[in-house]
């Protein structure tokens, strides 16, 4: 009640890949950072969803970080070491971005809630309360861990965790790890839990490998699947669910140590064991859950235009802005979600918006 309120015109929540690449080309286009539009961000520091990721998630070990805009990610390295820690190696790369560009981020600073009074938004936060014309919307996924539910899940005694609890695998030792998921960070937490301790991995469908190069035509096609589905209004698939999985040195490697045989989904869970439909059962002491992520957009409910299947129709030239609200651009969304297409989507996004609002 006591929050002050500033006004702006264009508000940017969110300050990983896709909020600092809007901010950088708003910037460009001649807009000044606190005055013309604000950097909003919830975590502790620069970064991104980055700063949270585990320990031996390396530069080695992930897909590609592609550059933002106007300042290359190598630069920022020692050297060439690809087994330095990515949650330490991107949040470096993004705070001297930030200062490269003077893109300055209000933080912690949490959006709970928006919406719409006549023609201005109203973005409540834990610190303050602003007002905007229009929003460019970064705000990712890692918030929003996804576990599907399976019948007698709240009976369980032992732990379930989710991808996002994951930090090392001696945590998982001498207990018996249900390994849930078929995509990548399935794959490589499996690869590293069923080293110090005993696996059984379970998997929806049955897991495709892509034996070929992964190459950008496999990419491309996968985003324009993901993209075709969010300008129809449905729910965006992520972009690796379409690619397969990179049949990589460490899928061989767990191929000849037996522990990609893979389960189908079990149908009950009970106090210490997870059971299949057959009655088979499997006694557990964790159950680690790969089962993704969702788009962490509910402080927009107010504001957010939902079609009846329950997703957002988006438009525009990279599908950034919602077709039925303009005045509000989703950046990191389905087609837009890898550091690649967050990075165009900025750029789409900051123009476009500029120009629905009357600013170009
Ligand atoms: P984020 O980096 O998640 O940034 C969102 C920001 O919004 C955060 O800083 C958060 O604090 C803030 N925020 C959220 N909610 C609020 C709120 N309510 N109020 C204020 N701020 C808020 N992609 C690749 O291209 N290459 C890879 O190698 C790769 N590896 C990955 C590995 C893992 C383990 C995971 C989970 C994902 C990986 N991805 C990879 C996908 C990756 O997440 C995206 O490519 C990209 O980094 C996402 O950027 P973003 O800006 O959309 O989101």
């Amino acid at each position: 009640v006591n929050k002050i309120r500033y006004k702006t015109k264009i508000a940017v929540i969110g300050a990983g890949q896709a909020g600092l690449s809007a901010a950088y080309h708003l910037k460009k286009l001649g807009m000044a950072v606190g005055s013309d539009f604000i950097i909003l961000d919830e975590a502790p520091s620069a970064g991104g969803a980055w700063q949270f990721r585990w320990p031996s998630l390396t530069l080695s070990t992930v897909n590609r970080i592609h550059d933002l805009p106007g300042m290359s990610f190598e630069e920022t390295l020692n050297g060439t070491d690809t087994e330095v820690q990515a949650s330490t190696a991107v949040p470096r790369y993004f705070e001297q971005y930030e200062k490269k560009f003077g893109l300055q981020v209000y933080r912690p600073t949490k959006v709970e809630q928006v919406y719409l009074h006549q023609d201005r938004f109203y973005i409540d936060t834990t610190n303050a309360s602003f007002s905007a014309l229009g929003m460019i919307n970064a705000t990712g996924t890692w918030n929003t861990p996804h576990i599907p539910y399976y019948p007698g899940s709240e009976r369980f005694r032992g732990e379930q965790l989710h991808t996002k609890d994951f930090k090392t695998a001696d945590y998982f030792k001498n207990k018996h790890v249900i390994v849930v998921g078929a995509g990548i960070s399935a794959i490589q937490l499996l690869d590293q839990i069923s080293k110090v301790t005993s696996t059984t991995w379970v998997t929806r469908r049955e897991p495709v490998f892509n034996h070929g190069p992964f190459d950008d035509m496999a990419g491309h096609l996968a985003v324009s699947m993901v993209e075709e589905r969010v300008r129809a209004g449905l729910a965006p698939l992520s972009v690796v669910s379409v690619t397969g999985l990179p049949y990589s040195p460490e899928v061989r490697d767990m191929e000849s140590r037996g522990v990609l045989q893979r389960f189908p989904m079990f149908s009950e869970i009970t106090e210490h064991a997870v059971k299949w439909e057959d009655g088979h059962e499997q006694p557990a002491d964790i159950i680690l859950w790969n089962t993704g992520f969702r788009s962490t957009l509910t402080h927009l409910d107010a504001v957010l235009p939902r079609e009846e299947a329950g997703g957002i129709r988006m438009a525009g030239r990279l599908a950034t802005m919602v077709e039925k609200e303009p005045r509000i651009h989703l950046v990191g969304y389905g087609p837009s979600a890898s550091t690649i297409g967050a990075n165009r989507a900025g750029a789409a996004a900051a123009r476009e918006l500029r120009q629905t609002l009357g600013l170009a």
